[in-house]
């Protein structure tokens, strides 16, 4: 079930001080979700939470994450820099990064980061730029011990992502010799899952794995990064994950294969979970149109939210102040690109849209304004925060024409 916790009220009353479309996001809900990640993995002693930057790399939601205890997944020097400027520190930061240029690397190195190789030549590349850290993470492709499902992602053995396992030994090997003194592992083979059992089942192969690499290596293993994936319900009949019973069963495989150690630290890098849900894209309808189908054309675009296009996502819609009304109308929501997949639903059932009415397209805290692009020349919007105080900040502007010409050539 989508988040409702927000009143009607508060997005009309946003909507009354900016000007549509925005995104607002809801400080209170943001912060709960780190809290509940912390509280259900406590029993780790060494846990960390690094939000997976780029879901919502808007600065004020960031230093919410860092507030949190929580530190930042990165995955571009961009990323990078934005991290760094925020005021977060090396061990604050996640570089997790695939076909990355041998610069990001050193450049993440330098600030002291925790690296995350995703490929054996990257263990080279780490080298080629001096000393190497004392404990380096391993980005594995679990293969047919992986996600089956036909995801976003794909299967594990069609993912572009993590090296294979017999891959990982030689790069301890290799790294162990330039003076590294422990290792970490990493594994994502799924992403936006309900399914409790991948992330139990990703934690234990990375388990099993650890310790077998333990024994060949000579090496500890001082870190598991569980990664993120864990998905949120999009869909009215979806329940969120049970996340007691997710860290519970991971608690179970660590004891099973780790028995007497208690000090095999774990992380998560999880986006979605965290602001997924507390973020909506606040949109107006300008425009209705009979043909072969009913439409409602809203002021925001696929340029503000892709995923329904560029995955056929859900996301489900509600009409403020009509949340009773029945819904006996189908109409296809749509944006404004020269672009047929622009449309927010197809065949929806909702209550009758006027013109002027305000639309919520919830569950658009990650992984949506973040997707964002300019087709068309439409340009980006804002996005406004709704604080523990009840207040309004704009933590984003909208773009203008003028940051849209900013980097073309004239003359
Ligand atoms: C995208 C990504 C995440 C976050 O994924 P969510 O689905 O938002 O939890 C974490 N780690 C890596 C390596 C990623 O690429």
């Amino acid at each position: 079930m989508p988040n409702f916790t927000l009143d009607d009220s508060v997005f009309a009353e946003a909507a009354r001080r900016f000007p549509t479309p925005f995104y607002l996001y809801d400080e209170r809900g943001i912060r709960q979700a780190a809290r509940d990640v912390k509280a259900a993995f406590a029993w780790n002693t060494g846990f960390r939470q690094f939000y997976a930057v780029k879901a919502l790399p808007t600065p004020a939601i960031l230093n919410l994450m860092l507030q949190e205890g929580s530190g930042l997944d990165c995955s571009s020097m961009t990323e990078l820099l934005l991290a760094r400027r925020i005021g977060a520190r090396g061990e604050d930061i996640m570089f997790s990064a695939n076909a990355m240029p041998v610069s990001e690397l050193h450049f993440a190195r330098e600030l002291g980061a925790f690296i995350n190789l995703d490929d054996i030549s990257d263990v080279d590349r780490l080298i080629l730029g001096g000393s190497v850290p004392q404990m380096v993470l391993l980005r594995v492709n679990p293969g047919k011990y992986g996600a089956q499902r036909q995801g976003v992602m794909g299967r594990s053995l069609d993912a572009k992502f993590g090296m294979l396992p017999t891959q990982a030994l030689n790069a301890l090997l290799k790294l162990k010799a330039q003076g590294m003194t422990a290792f970490g592992l990493h594994a994502m083979t799924d992403s936006n899952t309900l399914d409790i059992g991948y992330y139990i089942s990703n934690a234990r192969y990375l388990f099993e794995l650890g310790a077998a690499l333990m024994r060949q290596s000579g090496l500890p293993l001082a870190l598991v990064n569980l990664s993120g994936g864990i998905g949120i319900p999009y869909l009215p009949e979806e329940d969120p994950v049970d996340l007691a019973a997710v860290s519970k069963g991971i608690q179970r495989e660590y004891a099973r294969v780790f028995s007497a150690r208690e000090d095999i630290q774990l992380a998560t890098e999880l986006g979605r979970l965290i602001t997924g849900p507390s973020g909506w894209l606040v949109a107006r309808a300008i425009h209705k149109k009979e043909i072969w189908r009913n439409y409602v054309g809203l002021d925001a675009s696929a340029a503000d939210l892709m995923r329904p296009a560029m995955y056929g996502a859900y996301h489900h819609i509600s009409v403020l102040g009509k949340r009773g009304a029945p819904t006996d109308k189908v109409y296809d929501v749509t944006g404004a690109l020269c672009e047929n997949n622009d449309k927010f639903a197809i065949q929806r059932r909702l209550p009758e849209i006027e013109i002027g009415d305000l639309l919520l397209i919830h569950d658009g805290g990650a992984h949506a304004h973040a997707m964002g692009y300019q087709y068309n020349g439409r340009l980006r919007c804002a996005e406004v925060l709704y604080t523990m105080e009840g207040g309004f900040r704009l933590i984003r502007r909208a773009q203008t024409p003028e940051d849209y010409f900013q980097t073309m050539v004239f003359d």
